[in-house]
């Protein structure tokens, strides 16, 4: 299928049919997995014209793959990209793509609320090659658009972050990066391209780590990198010969995953705005980080760049980790546990997942509670979730109310 036929089509069409159709094989309607790490050519010639990327084709699965290919063709349709190359994992795609643009003396400018990881790559591994990162405090518009105005070759941004769910005005601080001549990357995880599409807000590239909401089943690690054919080929050659390539399983899984993307997306952002609501009301929670309530200082931002406010969210506990170890074993349809994005709810307090490397002190630069816990909304009912927040809530009341 050609871009053409999905230029007038939306998203939740896209992620059904986009990509697939070019990795069909037998008359199958299902994408197959092609586990054959080499392809066989007899004419010496077509083989070469393949190798030399001048024929569409594959050699060897380190450069590309049939289901590797349909999975990168649906995120680049669904992304409105020129190209989409994908990873191993969200990390391999976020540092092969900053190793890719970064060499020792560029510098790097960006916020202090990436992912743990993102920003392990900022604090301990970028320094290490003598880059020079500066990172600002990600809800101040005017610092980020002061560090860029002084130069940099790249300026990372996320939108929401994790887990306190900041808000970037993305084409805003997009525009200072592109005037200062910078490769401006996002990581779109959280809002995923249902929700937030920044290539069309002024990036240049965006990043996925598809192993959260785009494979919804927390069965596969992924990630992807989209954006234009000039700065896509350096991307690729750096993967293609650095390796963190996607195998073809997995690739097959988050295919399989994301067409179902839009409907799990709407039903989990139902659920979070009612779980936000419900624990605005709750006498032990001090406070709620939703990007769809009008209480969040970035509801505005939010509401301007996103198409909705996605499954995410997270409260403070006033009892801290005392009362997050009563409050989450009472929880049933839930998994305690440090992924987000698949179909099943998951609650994790930032002390044990996202910033599980940060000290006390760290975690209190950040804004980062003892007592918060992030929500990732599953597609169970609503009615369900609530009602089971309600007796664990009634759980933690009573037994505190024993202690005072
Ligand atoms: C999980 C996550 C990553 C890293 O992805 P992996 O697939 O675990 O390597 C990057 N960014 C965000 C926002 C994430 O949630």
């Amino acid at each position: 299928m050609t871009d053409k036929q999905f230029r007038n089509v939306q998203d939740g069409t896209k992620a059904v049919w986009a990509g697939e159709k070019e990795s069909l094989a037998y008359n199958a309607t299902q994408v197959p997995v092609v586990f054959s790490v080499a392809y066989n050519y007899d004419d010496v010639d077509e083989w070469q014209e393949v190798a030399l990327g001048n024929k569409p084709g594959y050699t060897y699965n380190r450069m590309s793959n049939p289901t590797v290919k349909a999975f990168e063709e649906k995120v680049r349709i669904l992304e409105e990209a020129e190209e989409a190359v994908a990873f191993s994992s969200g990390m391999a795609a976020i540092s092969s793509t900053l190793y890719t643009f970064l060499k020792p003396g560029d510098r790097v400018v960006s916020v202090k609320d990436t992912y743990g990881g993102t920003n392990k790559i900022f604090t301990e591994f970028l320094p290490n090659i003598g880059v020079d990162v500066t990172l600002c405090n990600t809800g101040n518009h005017e610092e980020i658009e002061a560090e860029v105005n002084k130069g940099c070759k790249v300026l990372y941004l996320e939108s929401p972050t994790n887990p306190t769910m900041k808000i970037i005005d993305i084409e805003r601080i997009a525009k200072a990066g592109k005037s200062a001549g910078a490769v401006v990357i996002i990581d779109n995880t959280f809002a995923t391209p249902i929700n937030q599409n920044p290539l069309q807000l002024g990036v240049d590239l965006v990043i996925h780590s598809a192993t959260k909401f785009l494979s919804g089943h927390a069965d596969a690690l992924g990630g992807v990198v989209c954006g234009s054919k000039e700065l896509m080929q350096q991307v690729y050659h750096y993967r293609e010969i650095n390796g963190a390539t996607m195998d073809p399983m997995s690739a097959y899984l988050i295919l399989r995953g994301m067409k179902t993307l839009k409907l799990r997306i709407r039903q989990q952002e139902r659920s979070a705005f009612e779980i936000a609501k419900f624990l605005q009301k709750k006498e032990a929670v001090e406070a709620v980080y939703y990007p769809g309530l009008e209480t969040h200082p970035h509801h505005h931002i939010a509401k301007k760049q996103m198409k909705g406010f996605g499954g995410i969210l997270s409260f403070v506990l006033k009892g801290e980790m005392e009362a997050i170890k009563i409050l989450l074993p009472k929880l049933t349809y839930a998994n305690k546990a440090g992924n987000l994005g698949a179909v099943e709810t998951i609650y994790g307090p930032a002390r044990t997942t996202s910033h599980v490397e940060c000290t006390l002190e760290e975690r209190k630069a950040l804004g980062i509670s003892e007592g918060l816990v992030r929500i990732s909304v599953g597609i169970e009912d609503t009615e369900d979730l609530i009602a089971d927040l309600e007796q664990a809530f009634a759980h933690l009341e009573s037994a505190s109310s024993i202690s005072n």
